[in-house]
C-alpha cells in the first residue's frame, strides 16, 4: 500500500510538474485582434502574435496566426488593444529602492510647506530625541528650488534631530547638531558656516554625513531582501517593464538575482553593470590581470541574468552643483549650491590620461566600458579617452557608452556618432530637473541638455532609462520610472513645472518607444532576442491601456500595463484586463 502511494505521488509529479503538454507544432499561446506595434525594422503594426515556450514563432494578420491554432492552443482576445514590445529600463537600482520604503514611507514632497509639514507632523508622532529623517532630498526639485532654513526646521522640530539628505550634500536642524556634538568650533569643511557670522547654517556635505550620531540602522535580513527585491520587480512588472540594467553592483548582485531565479521568483530579465573594482591608477599589467581575475565580462549569463558592463564614476551630481561642466558653473550657483568660486566648473575624479588604461584594457578583453559622467566636461574627457583607445583597438564593436551625459554638444554627438558611443539617458533627469538648470545655465547652455533629437538624427543610440534609486511608487519615486511619463516628456519636452523647454529637442513616438526597447536590446548586444515582436525573439510584451501611436499626446503619461508578460508566462494582469 505505502509502495502504491509513492508509485502514485510518484506519476503525480511526473505528469504535472513537467512542462505543459506537448503541443507538437502548434502554438501554445495566440494573442489576436490586437494593434501589435512590433518595433520591427519598419514599426510595422500586426494583429495577431503566436506563441511557442518562451519565444514569439509568428506575427500577422488574424486570419494568418489564429489558423495555427490546434492541440492545445490557447487564445486571448486583445479586443483591439494595442500591444507593445516588454520595455527595458536602461539604469535603475531596484536592489537599493526595494528596501527604501520597508519600515517607514518616505513621503512625496513638493515644496518646502509640504516638506515642513511632513517634519512636524514626524514631531508630533516621534519621541523627543528620535531622528528625523528624509533619505534623498534634492532642494533644486521644491518648488521653491531651495532647501529650508534652519529657523525654519528649528520652528517645527525644536526636540528631533532633523538630516534632509540628498547624497553629496544635505541639511540638519539644531537639535541634531546638539546631538552630534557639532558646534561653531567644530573642525570638518563640510559643516558649512555663514561667512560674514561664523554661525552654522545647518548645511553640511556628505563627508560631515558620518559625524551625525544616534541614527537608527534597521537590521535587514537576507530573506527579507530577497522578498523586497522580488516584490520590487514586480512593481516593475506592473508598468510594463520586463527587464531592466541593474546600474552598479558586484557580485551580492549576481548572487540575489541567481537566488530570486532559482526560487523561480525573477519575472524581469537582468543586465548587471558591474562596479569596477581595480585600482584605476595601478599600471596597466596589473589593471589587465586584476579584471581577467573577474573570470567573466560583457554578455556572460543567460537571457535571465547577464554581465553588464564596466562601470566607473567621472564627477558628482547636477543637483548639487558637482557635475564637471565645460564651462564654470556660474554665479546663479551661489544662490544653489553655495558655491563662491567664479572658475569652479564641479568635480572630476579622474583625467583623461588615467583612464586611458582601464579603458584599453576593457576594449581588449571583452568588457563593455560606462561612466557616471553629468557634466558635458566630463562627457568631453571620456570621448577624448575612447578616441585615444580607439587609435590601439578600434572601440565601436564593444558599443561602450557614457550614462547620464545630459550635456552633449554638436562635436560631441559627432564622436559618439564615430565611435559607436550609446547615450545612456534618463528622461525622468530632463522632466524633474530641466527648469533648475535652464535657471543656474542659462538659456544658452540648456541647449545641450538631454538633446534627443539631435543624438537621434545624427544616429546615436540612444538608451531610455529613470535611475531608479529611492521609494516604490512609479511616478513619486526618486527617479520616477514610469517609462510612460519619461515618454511623454521627452515627446512634449514637459517638465514637472509645466514649462516646455527647448521644444526643437522633441523626438517622436516612435523613437521614445525604441529608447526602451530595442535599442536597449542593442544597448546589451541583445538585439536578436529581445526588443521586437519579432519570431524567433522573447516572448516578452505589454498590453497598454492606449493606442500610445494615436492617442492625445497627454493621455501618455497616464498609459497603463494591463497585462505584462515575459517569455510567455503573464507576470502581471491589472482588473481591467
Ligand atoms: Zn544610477
Amino acid at each position: 500500500m505505502r509502495k502504491l502511494t509513492i508509485l502514485c505521488l510518484f506519476l503525480f509529479f511526473v505528469i504535472h510538474c513537467s512542462k505543459a503538454p506537448d503541443n507538437g507544432n502548434y502554438p501554445d499561446l495566440i494573442l489576436f485582434d490586437g494593434k501589435i506595434i512590433t518595433v520591427d525594422e519598419s514599426f510595422s503594426t500586426a494583429e495577431a502574435v503566436a506563441i511557442k515556450g518562451d519565444r514569439f514563432v509568428a506575427v500577422g494578420s488574424n486570419d494568418e496566426i489564429q489558423k495555427m491554432a490546434g492541440g492545445y492552443t490557447k487564445e486571448i482576445d486583445l479586443n483591439g488593444k494595442t500591444v507593445i514590445p516588454g520595455l527595458i529600463e536602461a539604469h535603475a537600482h531596484p536592489e537599493g529602492a526595494s528596501v527604501s520604503e520597508l519600515f517607514e514611507e518616505i513621503p512625496d514632497v513638493h515644496s518646502v510647506g509640504e516638506l515642513l509639514d511632513w517634519i512636524e507632523s514626524q514631531a508630533g508622532k516621534k519621541k523627543q530625541g528620535e531622528w528625523i529623517i528624509h533619505p534623498k532630498l534634492f532642494p533644486t526639485r521644491l518648488k521653491e528650488m531651495r532647501q529650508p532654513t534652519l529657523a525654519e526646521l528649528n520652528k517645527v522640530a525644536p526636540n528631533n534631530p532633523v538630516f534632509l539628505n540628498g547624497s553629496y550634500g544635505g541639511m540638519i536642524n539644531s537639535a541634531a547638531m546638539r546631538i552630534s556634538d557639532i558646534a561653531r568650533e567644530t573642525k570638518n569643511p563640510g559643516i558649512l558656516k555663514d561667512e560674514a557670522t561664523g554661525e552654522l547654517t545647518g548645511f553640511i556635505q556628505a563627508s560631515a554625513f558620518r559625524l551625525l550620531k544616534g541614527r537608527p540602522s534597521r537590521e535587514i535580513s537576507y530573506e527579507e531582501r530577497l522578498d523586497a527585491l522580488e516584490n520590487m520587480i514586480k512593481r516593475y512588472n506592473s508598468v510594463g517593464i520586463t527587464g531592466f540594467w541593474s546600474g552598479a553592483g558586484g557580485p551580492n548582485n549576481l548572487k540575489i538575482y541567481q537566488d530570486l531565479k532559482n526560487s523561480g521568483r525573477l519575472t524581469a530579465r537582468v543586465f548587471q553593470n558591474m562596479r569596477l573594482s581595480v585600482d584605476i591608477r595601478a599600471p596597466i599589467n596589473e589593471i589587465r590581470e586584476k579584471l581577467l581575475n573577474y573570470g567573466y565580462h560583457t554578455g556572460f549569463g543567460d537571457e535571465w541574468i547577464r554581465i553588464g558592463a564596466l562601470k566607473f564614476s567621472m564627477d558628482g551630481g547636477i543637483l548639487t552643483g558637482t557635475a564637471y561642466l565645460r564651462e564654470p558653473w556660474g554665479n546663479k550657483a551661489e544662490e544653489i549650491f553655495g558655491i563662491t568660486d567664479p572658475a569652479y566648473r564641479g568635480v572630476l575624479k579622474i583625467t583623461k590620461e588615467e583612464l586611458i588604461p582601464v579603458v584599453t584594457v576593457a576594449n581588449e578583453i571583452g568588457w563593455k566600458f560606462t561612466a557616471h559622467c553629468t557634466g558635458g566636461g566630463g562627457v568631453d574627457i571620456m570621448l577624448a579617452a575612447y578616441e585615444e583607445v580607439n587609435k590601439i583597438r578600434p572601440v565601436n564593436d564593444r558599443r561602450f557608452s557614457i550614462i547620464h551625459g545630459n550635456f552633449f554638444t554638436p562635436e560631441a554627438i559627432a564622436k559618439m556618432k564615430k565611435l559607436n558611443v550609446y547615450a545612456d539617458a534618463q528622461p525622468a533627469w530632463f522632466y524633474k530637473d530641466a527648469d533648475a538648470m535652464k535657471y543656474v545655465l542659462g538659456d544658452r547652455r540648456i541647449k545641450a541638455f538631454h538633446p534627443y533629437k539631435s543624438l537621434f538624427d545624427s544616429g546615436v543610440i540612444v538608451n531610455g532609462g529613470s535611475d531608479h534609486m529611492v521609494k516604490f511608487d512609479s511616478y513619486e519615486s526618486i527617479n520616477p520610472y514610469n517609462p510612460f511619463l519619461a515618454m511623454w516628456a521627452i515627446i512634449t519636452r514637459k517638465t514637472e513645472r509645466g514649462t516646455v523647454i527647448v521644444p526643437e529637442e522633441a523626438i517622436t513616438r516612435e523613437q521614445a518607444l525604441k529608447m526602451y526597447t530595442i535599442n536597449n536590446a542593442l544597448g546589451s548586444f541583445e538585439e536578436n532576442i529581445k526588443g521586437s515582436i519579432e519570431p524567433g525573439k522573447l516572448a516578452d510584451l505589454v498590453v497598454i491601456s492606449e493606442d500610445y501611436l494615436n492617442c492625445p499626446v497627454d493621455n501618455i503619461k497616464d498609459i497603463n500595463a494591463e497585462m505584462t508578460m515575459v517569455g510567455g508566462k503573464i507576470v502581471y494582469k491589472s482588473g481591467t484586463f
